[in-house]
């Protein structure tokens, strides 16, 4: 049974297969009946469509090109494009030039003008296509680099070979040192000198030294010129007098005494004066005359030596007992008057040196301050007199201690307005500061 069906199959598939084989060559065969009829057909169709390419070429293509070549041949005649160096310094372009050796000329160039400066630039090259027009010529690198570098042409006034001033305009500044020295006449002197060297150099400058002026400034110009100048001057003048001093051994030691008052003399003097920018610098003396002549000071000085000893009291004849041990190196520092309104004797003793009453009496004050006195003690003597002692390092008595004549009442200090160790000794009659030398037997 199945075999009956599969030959049944293998039939029906065969039979398909037939039909189909045939119905391909049929196919076949009418399609090449037909080429063969259009050959003649074809041959007017190609030369129809070579001959619209052609046309296509001919309109289309060929006058795209043509125009694209005129318009690249009208760009090229504007726009020339060439191969030149790019040129980087610090990274920076500063220009194209056709050959590396332009840019160093220009630096050459640059270098050659620059007066004080020197320009050192480090170029990196690179080759680039450019628009010729981009291409610098040598002047506009020498501008360019002049420019970036802040240089320009000017005038520097040299003086004495240093460079003083820069100015942009050579004659401006020539007429503006000329200035500054006429200046000068004003002081009326014989003649008007400049003392420097002065000079000017054109050519490239820095502008932004602080000694580029943009105009000139006269009195920039004046502060770095010396300008000399002479003149004769009269003048009187004082003639001090001299100090003549006497000694006189019936006087202590520390006694001065001025007997004649010196008087300055006059003369009458002329004298060539140098100036420089209008102050003296020197003057010498052409001739002199004889006003008044002056007078000798004379003073008297005292030579007799203090003998130490708490009981020596200048010969027993002073009135008061010496107030200051006698120790060698105790003299009078200062009488009255002094010419400074002076109202005791001051005596000087190394601090520590006993200080004593000048004679018999009551303590009325012990006071003890940083200013003036000091330290002091005033003691009163009866019949108005008083005596002080200032500027004590220490004080011994109390208020109201009767004292005695040379009783040791205090110590030599410096304190209160004093410069140095001493005893400020003070005598007072009726209230009234005296001149207590006569007192000590000073005078
Ligand atoms: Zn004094």
């Amino acid at each position: 049974m199945s075999t009956s069906t599969e030959q049944q199959n293998i039939v029906g598939l065969s039979n398909r297969l037939k039909d189909t084989v045939s119905s391909s060559h049929k196919k076949v065969t009418g399609a090449i009946k037909k080429s063969t009829l259009t050959l003649a057909e074809w041959l007017i169709r190609a030369y129809e469509d070579v001959n619209s390419t052609f046309r296509f070429v001919w309109w289309k293509i060929i006058p795209a090109i043509v125009s694209f070549c005129i318009v690249f041949a009208v760009v090229a005649v504007w726009m020339p494009v060439t191969f030149a160096y790019e040129v980087k310094v610090d990274g920076k372009t500063v220009g194209y030039v056709s050959d590396a050796e332009n840019f160093d000329v220009a630096c050459k160039n640059v270098n050659d003008r620059l007066v004080e400066d020197t320009l050192s630039v480090n170029p990196y090259y690179s080759e680039k296509i450019v628009v010729s027009g981009e291409v610098d010529n040598l002047s506009s690198i020498y501008e360019n680099l002049i420019s970036t570098h802040n240089f320009a042409e000017a005038c520097g006034l040299y003086v004495d070979g240093e460079l003083a001033l820069v100015c942009p305009n050579k004659q401006e500044f020539v007429d503006a040192v000329d200035i500054a020295i006429q200046a000068y006449y004003g002081y009326s002197k014989d003649d008007v000198v400049c003392a420097n060297n002065i000079k000017f150099v054109e050519g490239l400058f820095d502008t932004n030294s602080s000694k580029y002026m943009k105009t000139p400034d006269i009195s920039r110009i004046s502060s770095v010129i010396t300008i000399c100048t002479t003149g004769v001057e009269t003048v009187v003048e004082e003639v001090p007098f001299k100090t003549v001093k006497v000694n006189d051994s019936s006087k202590p030691q520390g006694y001065e005494y001025t007997s004649v008052s010196g008087v300055n003399g006059k003369n009458k003097a002329t004298y060539k004066v140098y100036y420089q920018n209008g102050i003296e610098v020197k003057r010498e003396l052409i001739s002199s005359e004889v006003v008044s002549l002056p007078r000798d000071q004379k003073k008297v000085v005292g030579t007799k030596a203090l003998t130490a000893g708490p009981n020596g009291t200048n010969g027993g004849n002073a009135k008061y007992f010496w107030p200051v041990a006698r120790v060698s190196n105790s003299y009078v520092s200062a009488y009255w008057g002094d010419g400074r309104g002076h109202t005791a004797v001051d005596i000087c003793a190394p601090a520590g040196t006993p200080i004593y009453a000048g004679e018999a009496g009551t303590v009325v004050e012990v006071t003890s301050q940083t200013t003036g006195y000091g330290k002091y003690i005033v003691i009163d003597h009866g019949d108005g007199y008083q005596t002080l002692y200032s500027h004590c390092s220490a004080m011994f008595v109390k208020v109201g201690q009767k004292v005695t004549r040379g009783q040791h009442i205090a110590a030599i200090g410096m304190t209160g307005r004093a410069t140095g160790n001493h005893v400020h000794f003070e005598v007072r009659v009726g209230g009234v500061k005296v001149d207590p030398a006569p007192y000590l037997g000073l005078y």
